[in-house]
């Protein structure tokens, strides 16, 4: 391939991203939005699962105290009974079996102290935010359709364009030299997709600033890679495009 041909490749594959660009720029900032959207989404999620873990986690400690509780009254029961039946033979042995249910009575009371005065400010601060969170919840998923409606009717329209663009585009591309691809990108993404610029009547189109003369006739010959001094866009001649 003729390097004239690999300059107007590279201007053709310009041409092309600046439509899909155009296309893309129909949806102003709706995809960014829905990215805003869906990590605020995701943010309330995480923070309401965290939320029911620690509820789950305070229910089930509460319940551990309620069978510790009913395992420390059997225990008393069974004591109680040992020291009715008199089959106990020494002060030591009673005095051992009372202490036993006097301490398991204490527990018994710390347990249920614990189990409603500790939790029960946490459970219902737990349940507000969860009601809180609902609600915002609900919000961000009415905008979050809102917009994903919004941008799906929009795809719609221009969809079927930008299939035929981004097609012709991977058709181009089998034609360009990986080097040359490599060189357009690099100064299409710090010159808003605008990478070759068309040199008409001594200037670049791209930036207006004048051309010698010598170079733009250099230019028309296209034998190598020429770019603009002033804003480092490639340079190609009026003459090979209309050609
Ligand atoms: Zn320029």
């Amino acid at each position: 391939m003729s390097m004239k041909e690999r300059i107007l490749k590279l201007y053709n594959l310009n041409k092309i991203d600046r439509e899909l660009s155009e296309l893309i720029s129909l949806r102003g900032d709706i995809p960014a939005r829905i990215d805003d959207l869906s990590s605020e989404k995701k943010q309330l999620d995480d923070r309401a699962n965290e939320l029911r873990g620690e509820l789950d986690d305070i229910n089930s400690s509460e319940s551990n105290v309620q069978s510790e509780n009913d395992e420390l009254l059997k225990k008393i029961e069974k004591n109680d009974e040992l020291l009715r039946s008199g089959a106990l033979k020494s002060n030591k042995e009673y005095d051992a079996l009372a202490k036993e249910i006097d301490d398991a009575e204490t527990k018994i009371k710390n347990n249920e102290k614990a189990a409603k005065e500790d939790n029960s400010a946490r459970k219902a601060a737990i349940e507000n935010e969860l009601v809180l969170i609902a609600g915002q919840l609900e919000d961000v998923n009415v905008e979050l359709d809102q917009n994903l409606k919004e941008l799906e009717e929009l795809t719609k329209q221009t969809g079927e364009e930008e299939k035929e663009l981004t097609s012709q585009r991977d058709e181009l591309l089998k034609d360009i030299d990986p080097e040359d691809l490599a060189h357009y990108e690099r100064i299409s993404s710090v010159k808003f997709g605008e990478a070759v610029a068309v040199v008409r009547k001594g200037s670049c189109l791209g930036c207006y600033s004048s051309i010698p003369p010598q170079k733009a006739i250099e230019i028309r010959t296209a034998d190598k890679f020429y770019s603009c001094e002033s804003c480092g866009r490639i340079l190609i001649a009026e003459e090979i495009i209309t050609a």
